[in-house]
């Protein structure tokens, strides 16, 4: 007996949790039941890849259970491989602990893998909402998923399922809309990008997040921080009775949880106006025991892991040890505690989470609970039999046929709100005269979340510009003067592309810090925000509109801007274009009548900024365009 056990093959000296012949739950009890507590407390903790890349022995040192890359926190040199050999690395220091637990690591990739220098972008949120495509969001989840997970990260935090309902927050573009039957329709981005139940081990799916919950896009704006440097809308207070809180915050997540199964859920930022914190503020959403617990994973269901966002914790009142027992027993099972700081971070969460425990103020049980979580998901996808890279789909990062779909998507997002004359689709022929901040700018086109966390205003990655498209696609001349002071030739079409730069989070928020950092900008601050086109632009499309035989104004931006009556009398032709990502030749595709226009507003277009928050079934409702607004043409391809 003993010298055939001696001699047995490795596969039968396998512990039960390596087994993979064993049920995903089995393998759990048998591994929780070996970790100590220090080895749980690890698992729930989530360090930035900036802090451990000259170090990664701190990821065995900590027994860390998950590593992200914050918005632009990437490998140098940034392609496909390095990025691929940084995981892996990483992955080989969680490999080196006692029980060799296999690290899960996240990434922001909401519109493709957008931190990676030459994935795929793809159109904002916003703009697919628009496209009222729920299989093409499925496809872009799918080819996201498959650039991510071909270059490392097993996780995307995404996508957001939130109800924005006022265009001033400057996360609105992050939203497929206005509506909870809209973004519910666009929840197929959670299949796409974890497959169906059971395929997330394969090398082109990875774990989804919706986020942020909940209310996050429902937030009251609070006049009183506007200009001074505080948001006035994002991570505030949803202001909203239990019912419209039910029907505008949480209805997403009911079939998101339950229908598609998605395996993690990020708490937001926000909170609710009914809670308090003992301090006389409402409790923010990291603290909230009753939405997290009893709703998230009591009444829907939610197996899954609740992952913080940034730092999360901290937003609660007390000391920090008082912050992480709120949080832990509010039922967040991973921290994003991203840095190796001197008070707080990844190290001192570690040892005050482990204390916390010894003094009974969180429960085994709860640590078991979270702990249990994160293994489940680590055993489902595959980390414990493949925790290497799998490369098989690294050529297809940014390939012929996924910006193929890009285009598509970008085609099919186009809004045309105006069509006086029948100005569009343009023809071929024309001869055409371009103006505009957006018209050859690929940055602005792609917007925040593009290679870093605010996004660029340069043509940061390759791709097409909407002057590049046009210059393509016409046979006749084009002239381009960015501020419109080359004169127009007699009889060319004018094309203006106005709108923003990019943004993302507070710095988006309208009225919000006076002045913001922009990185894309090599950190030149920039005033705040408005829902008015630049003085700039406005010149253009004057200008253009006076002098050419035709205008169209393309509005390239993360949400609805103000067009006064005057300004839009002198319009011919008007399109949303939305946040097209790289693609501006589907942009093109639908301006030349190549596709028709198909896409409707995925939120209402005001008159003014003053009638925000304005969404469709408000009593006063009277909006420049309504939700659901898009005006048809047809194609004319062969002609
Ligand atoms: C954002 C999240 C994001 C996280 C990680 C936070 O600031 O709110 O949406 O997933 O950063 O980058």
């Amino acid at each position: 007996g003993a010298a055939t056990a001696a001699s047995a093959p490795q596969a039968d000296r396998r512990l039960p949790y390596q087994d993979p012949r064993l049920s995903t739950a089995a393998r759990v009890d048998d591994l929780l039941g070996r970790m100590t507590l220090a080895e749980k407390v690890g698992q729930m903790t989530q360090a930035e890849r900036a802090d451990i890349d000259a170090d990664p022995a701190q990821i065995t040192e900590y027994g860390l259970g998950s590593v992200l890359s914050g918005g632009g926190s990437v490998p140098d040199p940034n392609t496909p491989e390095a990025w691929a050999d940084m995981v892996d690395r990483y992955q080989r220091a969680a490999l080196d602990t006692r029980l060799g637990i296999p690290l899960i690591y996240g990434v922001d990739s909401v519109h493709g893998h957008g931190n990676l220098q030459g994935a795929t972008v793809f159109p904002h949120n916003i703009g697919l909402g628009a496209t009222r495509d729920p299989r093409l969001v499925e496809r872009i989840a799918h080819i996201t998923a498959e650039e991510t997970r071909a270059t490392g990260p097993q996780w995307a935090f995404a996508p957001c399922v939130c109800v924005a309902r006022d265009d001033r927050w400057g996360r609105t573009y992050e939203s497929f809309g206005e509506t909870p039957e809209l973004v519910i329709r666009m929840e197929t981005a959670i299949d796409g990008l974890q497959g169906r139940p059971g395929q997330l081990d394969r090398p082109d799916r990875v774990l989804a997040t919706a986020k942020h919950f909940a209310g996050d896009g429902l937030t009251s704006y609070d006049e009183s921080k506007a200009g001074t440097g505080a948001y006035p809308i994002d991570q505030g207070v949803d202001q909203v009775s239990r019912e419209e809180y039910a029907d505008l915050a949480l209805a997403p997540y009911w079939p998101a949880v339950q229908e598609h199964h998605v395996g993690s859920v990020m708490p937001s930022f926000s909170s609710v106006d009914w809670t308090e914190d003992g301090l006389g503020n409402p409790v923010k959403m990291h603290g909230n025991h009753e939405l997290i617990t009893d709703v998230l994973k009591g009444e829907m269901g939610f197996d899954g892991i609740v992952v913080s966002d940034w730092q999360g914790l901290r937003q609660l009142p007390g000391t920090y040890a008082d912050q992480v027992e709120t949080s832990v027993n509010a039922g967040v099972d991973m921290f994003m505690e991203p840095y190796s700081g001197s008070s707080t971070g990844y190290p001192q969460f570690t040892e005050t989470l482990t204390q916390l425990v010894q003094d009974g103020r969180v429960s085994h049980a709860r640590i078991d609970d979270a702990v249990s979580r994160i293994l489940t998901a680590k055993f489902e996808l595959g980390l414990f039999e493949h925790p290497m890279t799998d490369r098989r789909f690294i050529d297809q990062v940014g390939s012929t046929a996924h910006h193929r779909v890009a285009r598509r998507a970008a085609a099919e997002s186009q809004v045309l709100l105006r069509n006086e004359h029948r100005t569009l689709p343009l023809r071929s022929s024309q001869d055409v005269y371009v103006a505009g901040s957006n018209a050859d700018n690929i940055g602005n086109q792609a917007g925040g979340w593009t290679l870093t966390w605010q996004g660029g205003s340069t043509n940061v990655i390759p791709g097409t510009t909407i002057l590049d498209g046009i210059e393509s696609a016409a046979s006749g001349d084009v002239t381009f003067s960015e501020d419109a002071s080359e004169p127009v030739p007699a009889g060319a079409a004018g094309v203006v592309v106005v709108g923003e730069t990019p943004y993302a989070e507070g710095f988006g928020d309208v009225g919000g810090p006076q002045w913001a950092y922009d990185p894309g900008d090599h950190g030149v601050a920039r005033p705040a925000k408005t829902m008015q086109l630049s003085e700039a632009d406005t010149r253009a499309v004057e200008t253009v509109c006076a002098e050419a035989a035709s205008c169209t104004v393309l509005v390239v931006s993360g949400r609805p801007m103000e067009i006064s009556p005057d300004l839009l009398g002198q319009i011919d032709a008007l399109v949303a274009s939305w946040l097209p990502g790289s693609e501006g030749s589907g942009v093109v595709d639908v301006l030349f009548g190549r596709q028709p226009f198909t896409g409707r507003l995925p939120v209402t277009w005001p008159r003014t900024v003053e009638q925000e928050p304005i969404n469709v079934g408000d009593a006063d409702y009277d909006p420049l365009y309504p939700y659901g607004f898009g005006l048809r043409t047809h194609g004319h391809a062969h002609r």
